[in-house]
């Protein structure tokens, strides 16, 4: 087997490129201040590819971006100095108060607060830009605002953003800018961004008719048309395929069941806002299902198991459901009705390991066939915040032990990350780099010994006695949805032949030739009677026609008029690459028949 998993860490930002994109939110905020001067200040951080700084009071539209991003360049031109002083947090409190900023005087209190012993010295870190802006802050900038690449960086747009991410506090002005060490790496980027926007699947998805969303049905709860659901029962059958193959079982489940269920699971505690919830007429509590593993855990208990049976593995692929906030809604990568290609394996402890290298394989070769290269990351428990998960230490070193040694042995570069861990157990999280450079998480492997302990699953050892399950949780894709976005921006909606939902069209030049058009058709469909291929004869010009199959990105237009009925023959058009020639009806079944499945 082919290995993709080359693993390098996360993307690497240079310190300095962090300390710029710092550097730029304290100058956005001074600039923003001088225009708007009873502007509110909430926080500055650093993100992917540049900062974001939040306002409160502050009411701004896209247009008011030129000219702040105008005023950070006459500021940054300053040549004002970073410097940080530490403030005994009563002096730091009283400044803040005075000049009315609820949010600071609020981040001052939690750092009193908190139990970091390194930050807990009742002194807070206050940083100047020159003279024109003091804020709170630890710290990460540049020397002087002239370090500032000011061809490098741009305010990018505006958006809203509850203080501190609850949607019960007050709505704040955030605004986004992006910021690079260099001119011609933001060059990259925006012309990156541009190509993505080409890309952006909402749009693909809507010209090749792929789903759609019913203001009636709901939002988050996308409709798939029957060429989307060609595209996601073609993506599940060769999951399948590869399940099959690895011994798996399928099982079906319901979508709703009791509380209860999710009590003993800890997903009631751990997910109740994000549970619909049910209640039905005679007043006892359901929730639509937000995992799978409670309902295949019941399977599985149904009877005693003896180790001579393990591992039982099960799949299905199957709608959860989590009510997101609808602000966070987008297309099909953030969506309330998520597909998952979801399995369970149940084994004992000697077994874990084989079971992940093998889930792991599965991965290998399902993300080798769309060209989408895997990086790995390891997610850990975070054991600072014991309270966040199931289940005691132990057991959670050992988990976390298998995944390290299958990921050592497959030798692949991992990144380590605590606190990224489920509740219930650590997983391998795999990252899929798409044709932009993009990196996606897509498919995970958790180990689990906490929620089989909940549900109280053993088996009969070879000794006889009762010995705890390890259960592994995997999905290949992750979700459906989100997997379709990523490929449809991935290809750019040219799915490769296998996967595209109308493989071939037939074009008669005029409605004489349809005749001609339905018979190649018929000795295609005796070729392979899984071809999608459709005759085109609606009554548009040749040209017309042409131009609509290479917008629903067809791979292969077949024309046929007097001179192919002639020669028993087709004119061929091939995705890409244009007009290929008129051959043998033979020749072209030739072309196409090294379209093995999946390739
Ligand atoms: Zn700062
Ligand atoms: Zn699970």
């Amino acid at each position: 087997m082919q290995k993709t998993a080359e693993i390098v860490s996360l993307r690497e930002i240079t310190q300095r490129v962090k300390n710029i994109r710092h550097s730029f939110a304290h100058v956005l905020a001074a600039a923003v201040k001088k225009f708007y001067p009873k502007a509110e200040l909430g926080i500055g951080p650093v993100i992917e590819n540049g900062f974001y700084y939040d306002f409160g009071k502050l009411k701004i539209t896209d247009e008011d971006l030129p000219r702040i991003e105008e005023e950070m360049r006459k500021i940054a031109a300053g040549k004002h100095v970073f410097k940080k002083e530490l403030w005994t947090s009563q002096k730091a409190a009283a400044h803040f108060k005075k000049l009315k900023q609820p949010f600071k005087l609020e981040l001052i209190r939690d750092l009193l607060k908190t139990k970091n012993q390194k930050l807990k010295t009742g002194k807070v870190g206050m940083v100047y830009t020159g003279d024109v802006f003091l804020d709170l802050c630890r710290g990460g900038h540049v020397k002087n605002t002239s370090e500032l690449p000011l061809d490098a960086f741009r305010l990018t747009r505006i958006a809203g953003a509850y203080w501190r991410g609850d949607e019960k506090r007050p709505m704040l002005t955030r605004i986004y800018g992006v910021a690079f060490g260099a001119r011609k790496e933001l060059d990259e980027h925006l012309q990156l961004q541009a190509e993505a926007k080409k890309r952006d699947h909402k749009k693909l998805g809507q010209e090749l008719d792929l789903f759609t969303f019913s203001e009636l049905v709901g939002s988050g709860l996308p409709l798939f048309t029957p060429k989307g659901t060609t595209v996601r029962n073609l993506l599940d059958d060769f999951v399948w395929s590869l399940r099959q193959k690895h011994g798996y079982q399928r099982v079906d489940i319901p979508h709703i069941a009791k509380k209860e269920l999710y009590e003993t699971s800890g997903h009631w505690d751990k997910f109740k806002n994000e549970l619909f919830h049910i209640t039905t007429r005679e007043g006892h509590e359901f929730a639509l299902k937000p995992m799978n593993c409670p309902h295949h855990i019941q399977i599985f208990s149904r009877k005693k198991w003896s180790f001579r049976e393990l591992p039982q593995r099960y799949a299905s692929t199957t709608k959860i459901y989590r009510d997101e906030q609808t602000g966070e809604l987008s297309g099909l990568s953030r969506v309330r009705s998520i597909t998952q290609d979801d399995a369970h394996v149940f084994c004992n402890m000697a077994k874990t390991e084989s079971e992940v290298k093998s889930i792991w394989d599965m991965l290998d070769e399902f993300y080798n066939t769309f060209t989408l290269p895997l990086k790995v990351r390891l997610s850990l428990r975070d054991p600072k915040k014991p309270k966040n998960y199931l289940g005691d230490e132990k057991t959670w070193r050992d988990a976390e032990e298998i995944l390290k040694k299958v990921a050592q042995e497959r030798k692949v570069n991992y990144v380590e990350q605590k606190g990224e861990a489920t509740f219930y157990g650590p997983k391998l999280d795999f990252m899929a780099t798409d044709s932009l450079g993009r990196e996606w998480q897509v498919a995970t492997i958790q180990v689990d010994l906490n929620m089989p302990k909940r549900f109280k699953l053993t088996f009969t050892s070879e000794q006889g006695d009762q010995r705890d399950i390890y259960m592994i949780h995997s999905a290949i894709m992750g979700s459906i949805e989100r997997f379709m976005s990523i490929l449809l921006e991935h290809y750019a909606g040219a799915f490769p032949l296998w996967l595209a939902p109308e493989q071939i069209w037939i074009l008669p030049i005029s409605d004489k030739f349809s005749a001609y058009a339905n018979d190649v058709r018929q000795k295609l469909l005796k070729l392979n009677e899984d071809l999608r291929v459709r005759v085109n004869d609606e009554n548009e010009t040749l040209g017309k026609r042409i131009r609509q199959g290479e917008t629903m990105k067809i791979p292969y237009l077949l024309i046929v008029g007097e001179r192919e009925i002639r020669n028993n023959g087709v004119s061929v058009r091939e995705r890409g690459k244009g007009d290929i020639g008129a051959m043998k009806l033979e020749q072209f079944i030739e072309k196409i028949r090294i379209f093995a499945q999946y390739s």
